[in-house]
């Protein structure tokens, strides 16, 4: 029985192990996930300060149309005025008029349009900002992706070679009772189905052993499970 437990505490060993590099495997891509993730929010947001980009150049170029339209009809109703064929002085006082009001609105339109052109100016150097980053978090996701894929096929490595020893070890054990004993309660006890115990306290659980227990697990010559916890015992002095 002894060497049973003893090869069956090597196969524990060993499954922990597996286990382990298991869990390592799955949670490497999460890293590259949120990567991903990252650089996802990057190209939305710099998609979203282009569309601005291009309504804030329209609204320019509509400004601009402005500011010549109104210049054209300044220009107009100056050589009117000054043309000489108006001799009215009341009407040259109302031209004169028109042309102030002209002059008004031409001067509020530069200054929306400087607004514009600083708001334009203010977009353009957050969009070479959102690129640069951009640029920078993909090169970091493609370095991580390779990172992790190395990774992976290193653990996979160890993971055959845990497999392999497993396999040794199995043909060992030749208890089939004792070895489905064994995975069943690996499930139910995180992983922990035999525990070396070295006094009258159960390790899986604290249960104070009864003396009788104790006593037959000293010995070894037959199975001896806890009476709470139900996991496999092995005497270590
Ligand atoms: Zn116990």
């Amino acid at each position: 029985m002894i060497e049973q437990l003893e090869m069956l505490l090597e196969l524990q060993k060993i499954d922990s192990n597996i286990d382990e590099e298991e869990k390592e495997k799955r949670e490497l891509p999460t890293k590259v996930e949120k990567i991903a993730k990252e650089v996802k929010e990057l190209q939305n947001q710099l998609e979203s300060r282009k569309k601005i980009s291009k309504e804030l150049l329209l609204k320019l170029s509509r400004k601009e149309l402005d500011l010549s339209e109104k210049s054209n009809k300044i220009k107009k109703h100056q050589e009117d005025l000054y043309g000489g064929k108006i001799s009215d002085i009341k009407e040259l006082k109302q031209l004169q008029g028109v042309i102030n009001s002209y002059q008004e609105e031409k001067k509020m339109v530069e200054d929306e349009l400087l607004e514009l052109m600083e708001e334009v100016e203010k977009n353009n150097k957050l969009i070479d900002q959102l690129e640069e980053d951009l640029k920078r978090r993909e090169e970091y996701l493609g370095e991580a992706q390779q990172e992790i894929t190395s990774s992976i096929s290193k653990i996979e490595e160890k993971i055959n070679f845990y497999y392999n020893k497993r396999g040794e070890i199995l043909k060992q054990i030749n208890d089939s009772h004792l070895l489905a004993e064994y995975k069943s309660l690996r499930r139910g006890k995180n992983g922990k189905a035999v525990i070396e115990v070295n006094s009258s306290i159960c390790t899986g659980c604290y249960l104070d052993l009864p003396s009788d227990i104790v006593y037959q697990l000293k010995k070894g010559e037959i199975l001896v499970t806890c009476p709470n916890c139900s996991r496999i015992l092995v005497w270590r002095e």
